[in-house]
């Protein structure tokens, strides 16, 4: 799928809006690039309107019924229009209401405040509100083919106008604490999705919805039913960051629904004009969904006239046309994994836990998911629990019944305690925590390799007592660094064993007292990684994939039932801190690359062009070698 998401927000103060729309150039730009699907604007954030309406809100300045050209032009020519509307954020209605508006507990209303340029958030607990969308929604069935809806800015924050504080107060929540709050502010957006999804299916059955928060989590399990699909909003020079794909889509494709993933043409963000991301940037966004296996949707905006712009499309153009040579290794692809990180339940976009599993993972090549507690764990032979996840007791059963069926766990620093104590089965003892940070950690056999002396751990310990087989020790420093004491301009120098474990093993699994996925994340410590891999290396001794590729190269497993055959994604493209955000200038070459991958022995390998590649088969592994690659290439194994 090759989607593009056409922004168009506009002030009521500008003019000539769509004064030059012209249906067959607009089409033409499409098909030139490739597009499958453009999402165009029925309501914006400004509240304004984009086709001829019954509604009050049309754009004062509205030339001519811009929905309805381009949704008669791109059906003729074979395109979906899957349709916007704003939903959190309207300002129009915000004017005309400003008791809609969301308020916090402190009395602050919800976006910008008076004097600032912005967004005015809504309230969704309201009924009058929601009334003028489905208004808005009959209408568009009314007038148009509705190939889908897209609702943003689907968000509520611990709102306490007044209604809310009546519906609280009728539903049994306490407005008074922020727990409440959040929770009613949760039933609220679950309302919304419900009566929306209702609505529109019962017009047309299975007709695409999604809404948009920027970012999917486990927190969308409880109102999974009101979506067909996901589209991953992630920009990632745009706030989002890199990381922030691949983590979410890790996830997202646990769900049982198509997906996209959404980056944007901007070189920044959203909205700007003028501005155009290094083609290798979004060649590399866009080719990245692939090898997830998600359709790509890239973010632009329509001039306010009408026209699309010509530098955009150059850019959209010359990306799609690379993407669509990969489509038919995209259809029914599903990824291959090995192990699976458990995630926590945060309301940080990124935790940072996870965010450093994904790192050492991925810099390592190993295929893996990011996990929920209701996901099925059996189909894999490890499961990750990084730093942070401590244990209820639904959960703490899941995780023994997992280790009972022979599945290892790797756990780390706090994950595995339950209300202070290990699970019954681990042979650990929790005393608290390290009273030093940071202190030390000395590798014992057989990690003796990793380095025979004391690594400095950048992140407080647990103190945990064990009589299994110790892997590492920790050792102390001679004192705690702090104004009654110190020695030289950092940490203070390691004294000795603390004859406490830095890591332990037993048949269940591995455990690392100190929280090295966040080390790593924090400081990119190289041995919090190295005790990552040799852990591993212990608990899954044959990984699907191997490779020499460098940690910069990142290596993606897929296979496709109906064609029977594993498609190998190998991505080399580094994002560099040059500014305020990571940029991407050129693809990399990989030279003299090894590869091979436990997979069935195939008939014949070939690359994305076709060409033929010679490979050979070893104890279940095929090893192919590739001479030179430059930023993307496509390794088929037909069985
Ligand atoms: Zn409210």
């Amino acid at each position: 799928m090759r989607a593009v998401h056409l922004d168009f927000h506009n002030s009521p103060l500008i003019k000539d809006i769509g004064s030059q729309f012209d249906p067959e150039i607009f089409v033409q730009t499409l098909l030139e690039a490739e597009v499958e699907s453009i999402t165009c604007f029925a309501k914006c954030h400004h509240g304004m309107i984009y086709y001829y309406t019954k509604l009050p809100a049309q754009h004062p300045h509205l030339k001519r019924d811009l929905l309805r050209e381009q949704i008669d032009a791109c059906h003729k020519a074979g395109i979906k229009v899957p349709i916007y509307i704003s939903l959190g954020l309207d300002e129009e209605i915000a004017s005309l209401h400003p008791h809609w508006r969301e308020v916090s507990h402190d009395g602050k209303l919800g976006g910008s405040a008076p004097l600032e340029a912005g967004w005015k958030k809504l309230c969704l607990n309201n009924e009058p509100y929601l009334s003028y969308v489905e208004e808005q929604i009959e209408e568009l069935f009314s007038l148009f083919e509705v190939d889908g809806l897209f609702f943003d800015i689907i968000h509520q924050g611990e709102c306490c106008c007044h209604n809310c504080l009546v519906s609280m107060t009728a539903e049994g929540y306490n407005p008074e604490i922020s727990e409440d709050r959040k929770a009613f502010a949760e039933k609220v957006l679950l309302n919304v999705k419900k009566r929306l999804s209702s609505f529109i299916w019962e017009k047309k059955p299975g007709c695409p919805v999604f809404y948009n928060a920027g970012h999917i989590d486990p927190s969308i399990r409880s109102s999974l039913a009101y979506y067909s699909h996901l589209e991953i909003e992630s920009l990632p020079t745009g706030g989002w960051g890199y990381d922030h794909f691949p983590i979410v889509a890790r996830y997202a494709r646990q769900l049982n629904r198509p997906y996209l993933g959404m980056t944007g043409r901007f070189h920044k963000s959203w909205a700007e004009y003028g501005g155009y991301k290094q083609p290798a940037a979004l060649e590399y966004e866009c080719l990245r969904s692939v090898a997830f296996g998600a359709g790509c949707s890239i973010g632009d905006q329509l001039l306010p006239e009408g026209r699309l712009d010509p530098e955009a499309w150059k850019l959209i153009g010359d990306t799609y046309r690379t993407v669509a040579r990969y489509e038919p290794y995209l259809q029914g692809a599903k990824p291959v994994t090995e192990l699976a990180v458990l995630m926590p339940e945060t309301e940080e976009r990124i935790d940072e836990a996870i965010a450093g599993a994904n790192r050492i993972l991925t810099e390592a090549q190993y295929q893996f998911d990011l996990v929920d507690s209701k996901c099925d764990w059996s189909r894999y032979a490890m499961v990750i629990l990084p730093d942070c996840i401590e244990l209820d007791q639904k959960l703490a059963n899941k995780v023994e019944e997992y280790q009972r069926q022979g599945g290892k766990i790797l756990a780390s620093y706090h994950s595995g305690l339950q209300q202070g104590q290990f699970l019954p089965s681990w042979p650990l003892k929790y005393n608290g925590e390290s009273e030093f940070d940071p202190d030390y950690l000395l590798p014992l056999s057989p990690w003796q390799d990793l380095g025979q002396v004391p690594f400095v751990m950048h992140e407080r310990a647990a103190d945990v007592e064990s009589k299994a087989k110790w892997l590492a020790e920790r050792w102390r420093p001679f004192f705690q660094r702090s104004w009654r004491h110190f020695s030289n301009h950092f940490h203070t120098p390691p004294e000795g064993p603390l004859n406490r474990p830095a890591a332990v093993m037993w048949d269940g699994g591995i455990y690392f007292a100190h929280p090295l996925f966040t080390i790593y994340r924090r400081h990119g410590s190289p041995i919090a990684k190295k005790l990552v891999l040799a852990a591993l290396k212990e608990l899954l001794p044959e990984p699907i994939v191997v490779s020499n590729a460098p940690s910069t190269a990142q290596l993606l497993l897929n296979y496709q039932a109906k064609e029977n055959r594993y498609l190998l994604h190998i991505l080399h493209y580094v994002p560099e801190r040059r500014c305020d955000v990571d940029i991407i200038e050129d693809p990399l070459p990989l030279v003299d690359l090894k590869v091979g991958v436990k997979v069935k022995q195939p008939q014949r390998v070939y690359l994305l062009s076709g060409e033929e590649l010679p490979f050979k088969y070893d104890s279940g592994r095929v090893w192919i070698e590739l001479e030179k690659m430059v930023g993307h290439e496509l390794v088929v194994f037909e069985l």
